[in-house]
């Protein structure tokens, strides 16, 4: 199995630690809103690499985190406090919010078929893990404390920059003046954060005799030391993690510990919505709610995503989503006709290695996707799809209207009685359960409208 590794920039052989525990760590949501279309992209290529990872033989044990304490809504340590701004916005408490939004999300990962990580992690159950981990970075000199919180010096970890490739010195001549005097350098980040007397934060722990909170790079590292352990075989996030949030993870976790955070790191790059940046003011954060309005089922969204790449950018239009809907359709009335043992294509037969390959070569869904379009498969074949691609293709009970067969039974019968108000009648009543009937020179078949 090949994979893009970001510590090398370039494509190798992923070959885990130990084949039957493969660590993998996913950074997750802050959950202070519904996650939009553009958060869900991310999960997605990442539930495509489980299944890869799995198809191959390999046993995962993924932790993703929520991050449910409230940090700073830019990754300048600036800022206002996400989850603050929910409960404002909603008038109700931060755990409240926090609660909401984390079920809100799950709920969001199950409609999406999205295989359940091993352990899903809230920040605030690892307090007491974020507090020792601020010790132990003290103890090894690489903090200092300003009137407003413990800082990493960046300056002590020599190979701060290497990972994003930051060029710290042009980082240095563009921060601005105002930005926080008491910072060392433009870099430096907060690991805790002191809450000054008369600020308003509801979420607060106490450290070294006064309230504060974690900075929010902290409970990656905490959690995937607890969790998993270090190093791990593999981490994810999205493109915008690389310079900021994953650079201080990695710096943190590495100055502690002695050892590598991660082997591998996979980074998913942003969607555009017609050509736009997602965002609030622009009214296009589309949620799943939102696409279910349209007429757009999770899957079909999920078809759209695996048409992709995770590391190429991608523009999503409702004209595209409605073609990924038509051809998630399509497929589900192959399988349909595979049920009814009709066979209506005559391409070459699939062979489930040649998907795998395409799989492992760097998650190259897209491959997987055309040559499921052109190719004959029986009905193992879409099993074997369903199960790599997470679709939800072939349907459990196959007549999903019990009495199917025999509607169609007394439908025909009616034909050749020449009572076609009968007829009409079923046709009327099946089409209201979204299904038709084909009549072709093979026989009556049942197809679904959607
Ligand atoms: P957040 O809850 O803001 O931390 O975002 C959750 C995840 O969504 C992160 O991994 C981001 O990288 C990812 N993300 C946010 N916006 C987009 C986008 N437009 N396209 C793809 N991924 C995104
Ligand atoms: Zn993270």
């Amino acid at each position: 199995m090949r994979l893009y590794n970001q510590i090398t920039k370039s494509i190798e052989t992923f070959k885990p630690l130990d084949p039957q525990n493969v660590k993998i760590y996913t950074c997750g949501p802050t959950v202070y809103n519904f996650a939009h279309i553009g958060n869900l992209t991310s999960y997605i290529y990442w539930d495509f690499l489980i299944r890869t990872l799995e198809r191959n033989g390999f046993k995962v044990n993924r932790v993703l985190n929520l991050t449910d304490v409230g940090h700073l809504a830019s990754d300048a340590d600036e800022g206002e406090d996400k989850l603050e701004k929910g409960a404002k916005r909603e008038g109700k408490t931060v755990w409240e919010i926090a609660d909401f939004y984390s079920k809100a999300f799950l709920k969001d990962f199950h409609s999406l078929n999205l295989i359940e990580p091993q352990k899903i992690a809230r920040a605030t159950d690892y307090i007491k893990e974020d507090i020792a981990l601020v010790d132990k970075l003290t103890e090894k000199g690489y903090t200092y404390e300003t009137s407003d919180g413990i800082y990493f010096d960046t300056s002590k970890f020599s190979t701060y920059a290497d990972f994003a490739r930051l060029d710290l010195e042009k980082m240095r001549a563009g921060a601005r003046v105002e930005f926080n005097q008491e910072k060392k350098n433009t870099a430096d980040f907060a690991v805790w954060k002191f809450i000054k007397d008369g600020e308003d934060h509801a979420m607060k722990w106490e450290y070294l005799g006064r309230p504060g909170y974690p900075g929010w790079h902290l409970e990656c590292s905490t959690i995937i030391k607890a969790e998993l352990g270090i190093p791990i075989d593999i981490h994810t996030g999205g493109i915008d993690h690389i310079p900021v949030h994953h650079t201080n993870e990695i710096a943190q976790t590495e100055a502690a510990f002695d050892t590598k955070l991660s082997r591998f790191w996979l980074h998913c790059n942003f969607i555009t919505i017609d050509e736009q940046k997602i965002s609030k003011s622009l009214g296009n954060t589309y949620t799943l709610s939102d696409l279910a309005e349209k007429g757009f089922s999770p899957l079909d969204f999920k078809l759209w995503v695996l048409q992709g790449h995770y590391q190429g950018e991608r523009n999503f239009s409702f004209t595209d989503l409605t073609a990924a809907k038509n051809r998630r359709l399509n497929w589900r009335n192959r399988i349909a006709a595979t049920y009814q043992d009709i066979a209506l294509e005559q391409n070459p037969p699939f062979e489930a290695s040649k998907a795998l390959e395409f799989a492992s070569n760097n998650l190259n869904s897209s491959e997987i996707l055309a040559y499921i379009d052109n190719t004959t498969l029986t009905l193992d074949d879409w099993k074997y799809i369903d199960n790599l691609l997470g679709l939800d293709l072939v349907p459990s009970t196959p007549n999903q209207t019990p009495n199917l067969i025999d509607k169609i039974s007394q439908r025909e019968a009616a034909r050749a009685k020449k009572d076609y108000a009968t007829a009409d009648d079923i046709r009327d009543e099946l089409a209201k359960q979204s299904i038709t009937i084909l009549d072709t020179d093979k026989g009556p078949i049942w197809q679904l409208l959607a």
